[in-house]
């Protein structure tokens, strides 16, 4: 890698440390924390992430394939971590790395317990995850009967957690919603019958959850954005840090004169006199085109400087008329101070989307560890 190159995704553990302390005290010093490090942790960077939460003392980790799961492990990962959507063709992987699967319908239950019994496993750790209301993913509560009397007839699986997941715990608005899955998923603990003499431990929030429900922490809570410096709520994200800052810097200026175009279809038409600026970075990047037309803005020497036309693969031309600025100037996406969830929102789409499309063309370059 070049040493310093245009465009960087700077990911700053101390961020994290500070957003996993911050989540830590809204929830009991017994309850576990499960860091979510699926999508390469967010977008940033899922080794130096998974490291860094294991030195913070995260009892779980979680992805959502099993190939991330293995990556993990080659990079010397230990914590127990679980799969949250394995797929039936990679079971043999789950057991030879030490990896916790997610059972979550009866063909993935039977392909996973075919696979631990084919490797001659006993009590092999699983986690059931229930569907609440979400219909995304999970067994149904009548699907108790079922999957007790598949595991009073084999040794080969342990159940070590029972877990949901909540469709709105970031809507205020949703609450009753929400505590309708909160009792579906009360019910489910309840009828559980376990065959063996351990009782599997209950999770059910996400990071909205940790803020917005923490009665129903039960013994572990499962938090991924708000890890990274985001909540989905204003309030909240003022007591966060992000961890990722997305820059690049001015490759070339441009003075447009009224009635110029800018950019591939004439996407804009200058009304005057205009300098822009042309960026390093397009939507192969990540920056998609719903951010073109002026609906996301960058930041340079701290004011904004709207996207102008259409985003390109490779580049994006930005307005900096009212910005005293040169060639080789810094420009911020999103990090310290500017939320990607603002940028996203102008775009109509949310942090998640933002944080996790930026591509690994983008070098990840990593401080505080
Ligand atoms: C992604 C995911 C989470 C983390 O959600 P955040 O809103 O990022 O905290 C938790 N549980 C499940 C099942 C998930 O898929």
């Amino acid at each position: 890698m070049a040493e310093n190159p245009e465009t960087v995704l700077e990911i700053d553990l101390n961020a994290l440390a500070h957003n996993y302390a911050v989540l830590r005290s809204r929830i009991r010093p017994e309850t576990r924390l499960l860091g979510v490090v699926k999508a390469f942790a967010y977008g940033s960077e899922a080794k130096a992430i998974a490291r860094k939460l294991e030195a913070l003392g995260a009892d779980y980790l979680a992805v959502a394939y099993t190939s991330e799961g293995v990556f993990l492990r080659k990079a010397g990962i230990r914590l127990p971590i679980l799969v949250l959507h394995p797929q039936p063709d990679g079971m043999a992987d789950i057991i030879e790395t030490c990896l916790e699967p997610s059972l979550y319908s009866p063909r993935i239950f039977q392909e996973f317990l075919k696979t631990a019994q084919a490797m001659k496993q006993k009590r092999y750790p699983v986690h059931l995850k229930f569907n609440t209301g979400l219909n995304r993913l999970g067994f149904r509560a009548h699907d108790l009967d079922w999957i007790g009397s598949q595991l009073r007839a084999t040794d080969a699986l342990e159940v070590r957690s029972l877990f949901s997941h909540l469709a709105a715990s970031d809507d205020l608005d949703e609450r009753e919603f929400t505590l309708g899955q909160l009792k579906a998923f009360e019910g489910i603990v309840k009828n559980w019958e376990y065959p063996f003499e351990s009782r599997p431990f209950n999770h059910l929030l996400n990071t909205s959850g940790v803020f917005n429900y923490p009665g129903a922490q039960w013994d572990m809570v499962r938090t991924g954005i708000g890890l990274y410096g985001y909540s989905n709520d204003p309030e909240t994200d003022s007591l966060l840090k992000p961890v990722s800052r997305l820059r690049t810097r001015i490759s070339q200026i441009h003075k447009i004169k009224a009635g110029e175009w800018v950019g591939y279809n004439k996407g804009y038409q200058s009304e005057g006199l205009r300098v822009t600026a042309t960026l390093p970075i397009g939507h192969a990047d990540g920056i998609g085109r719903h951010y073109g037309q002026g609906k996301g803005r960058v930041y340079i020497q701290g004011k904004p400087a709207p996207i102008i036309g259409n985003v390109c693969m490779d580049m994006t031309m930005v307005d900096i008329s009212d910005i005293a600025c040169k060639e080789g100037d810094e420009v911020v996406f999103f990090g310290d101070g500017i939320s990607a969830e603002g940028l996203a929102s102008r775009a109509n789409t949310i942090s998640y989307e933002l944080l996790t499309g930026i591509s690994q063309r983008v070098p990840r370059v990593i401080s505080g560890a």
